[in-house]
């Protein structure tokens, strides 16, 4: 077979237009308008690479309107809540039911009474008085969530792994993505996800750790008796990652099998409009997430109005005055927030205590966060804010 030299330049080029990053763009039109609290705007910011570019704002709120979020915790061993992935014997992703919570208990883990009653706790308002709770977080309607997503996308030296808690982005109903929820082993607490994988932060808001649309999938794959109430639609854009990047379900979009993917799941292939982009897919596995991003974030990208959880504001910044949601004393004389900080991020409050050093001592963040297995940005993001500030 003989390859026509002629040809090589034009075919190099081609490869290298396909592949440029700045063929895809986020677009604002493509989410449910309705998502948005305000016009979504073009902003200056500075990506984490330190590349000074623009940015598109968007603000929702703490739940699109309409989305019926739960069950979470199911009340007794007789009921069936979300679903969980259990990361220790018999590993996989289970219904959060009597035989996952009997198959717990067998494995040192009791989540329930001698009743049968499950030990259900809203952290956002009470410390859990056992080991083992089923977390179930009451909303905050007032929350706002201010989002930043590169106008033009910009391909990282080397891939971010995304971790327990990493921002992975946000789907086009407005709803924010994250990586991993803290296991069980981490917290001894289950944090438990609803069948179409969300739950709500300890800041008040929603937020999903699976996509969604395309939970099917997942169960068909794990064997989970489940259902999301979603549309489900393999071949359906769910999103954008924060690097600019759109995420699909784990097919095409004209329902073929995505091929040539990387080690984020994601490659450059026509997608919904024709274009040949780079573009991430939904695994048929849990998480259905991808591993990593292969693009840069927008620094500071992810904020709330909320005073505790991921992305919190410090209290009163902004000119608010409301006041904080109520908040127990933690264990053994911790700050106020440390609990839930420690708790988004996998790991202890006391070994969180450790890793920032003692009290009046200007915590290293990068030291802390490497020390911790967690990204400085992470620790950044879910630290409670310093008293009187
Ligand atoms: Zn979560
Ligand atoms: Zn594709």
């Amino acid at each position: 077979m003989t390859r026509s030299i002629g040809l090589r330049p034009f075919t190099m080029l081609m490869a290298l237009v396909v592949a440029t990053p700045a063929f895809a763009h986020p677009e604002t039109e493509a989410f449910v308008q309705s998502a948005f609290l305000k016009t979504p705007e073009i902003v200056d910011c500075t990506l984490e690479d330190g590349t000074e570019t623009q940015c598109h704002e968007i603000t929702v709120g703490y739940l699109p309107e309409g989305l019926k979020i739960g069950p979470f915790c199911p009340a007794t061993l007789d009921d069936a809540g979300g679903i969980w992935e259990w990361t220790g014997e018999n590993a996989g992703l289970y219904r959060v039911d009597g035989d996952f919570l009997r198959m717990l208990d067998g494995l040192g883990y009791r989540f329930f009474d001698d009743d049968g009653n499950v030990y259900s706790v809203d952290n956002a308002t009470e410390r859990p008085t056992v080991d083992h709770a089923c977390i179930n977080v009451s909303v905050d309607e007032s929350v706002e969530i201010t989002m930043l997503l590169p106008v033009d996308p910009v391909m990282a030296d080397t891939p971010t792994q995304l971790g327990t808690v990493g921002k992975v982005g946000v789907a086009l109903d407005g709803v924010p993505i994250f990586s991993d929820a803290p296991s069980i082993q981490m917290t001894g607490h289950m944090p438990a996800l609803d069948t179409c994988g969300g739950h709500v932060d300890p800041g008040g808001w929603y937020h999903w750790h699976a996509t969604s649309t395309d939970m099917a999938t997942v169960f068909a794959t794990e064997d989970v008796d489940a259902d999301c109430a979603m549309d489900q639609n393999p071949g359906a854009q769910f999103g954008y990652a924060f690097d600019g990047f759109a995420l699909y379900g784990s097919r095409e979009p004209d329902g073929s099998e995505p091929v040539g993917l990387d080690q984020c799941n994601g490659h450059v292939a026509p997608a919904a409009d024709g274009a040949a982009v780079y573009h991430y897919h939904a695994r048929e596995t849990f998480p259905n997430l991808p591993p990593c991003l292969v693009g840069v974030q927008a620094q500071d990208n992810f904020t709330t109005t909320a005073t505790a959880g991921i992305g919190a504001q410090r209290a009163g910044q902004d000119g608010r005055n409301e006041p904080p949601r109520p908040q127990g004393g933690g264990p053994g004389g911790m700050p106020p927030g440390f609990e839930e900080a420690a708790a988004s991020l996998g790991v202890t409050p006391q070994a969180l205590l450790d890793a920032l050093g003692g009290p009046g001592q200007r915590p290293d963040l990068a030291a802390a966060a490497t020390q911790l297995g967690v990204t400085e940005e992470a620790l950044r993001g879910v630290l409670p804010p310093p008293p009187n500030q």
